[in-house]
């Protein structure tokens, strides 16, 4: 997973809890979107079954539950996590050697082949 280069998923706490008082599975759904399978749908709304797969970092499910039903492991500990093993370098450098870190220019890019 490039948010942490090689850094053991399961030593990462960051996964959605859902409190299922406030989830309106009867008029909601939209966390089944995620495409990383974390959840699973049951007769009582969603579950998570795959916590391991949620994106690190990510909210997107919680920003849009209707319910306001799910919340995440303290942000404040994750970014400790990443400075204590330099993850942000790790990403930096890998981000490097993939070339994403390249410079596009695009006034060069626009300018027409001569013929
Ligand atoms: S997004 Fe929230 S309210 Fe909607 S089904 Fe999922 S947990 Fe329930
Ligand atoms: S936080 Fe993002 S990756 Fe994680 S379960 Fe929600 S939508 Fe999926």
């Amino acid at each position: 997973m490039p948010w942490i280069v090689g850094y053991p998923r399961d030593k990462v706490s960051w996964y959605p809890i859902i409190d299922s008082e406030k989830c309106l599975k009867d008029k909601c759904a939209i966390c089944m979107n995620c495409g990383q399978k974390v959840f699973e749908w049951t007769k009582d709304g969603p579950k998570v079954v795959n916590p391991n797969s949620c994106v690190v970092g990510c909210t997107t499910c919680g920003n849009l539950c209707r319910g306001t039903a799910i919340s995440f492991p303290d942000k404040k500990e994750l970014r400790l996590l990443y400075a204590k093993e330099k993850i942000w370098d790790k990403v930096h450098e890998q981000l490097e050697k993939d070339g994403k870190l390249k410079i596009v220019n695009h006034e060069e890019a626009a300018v027409p082949a001569q013929t």
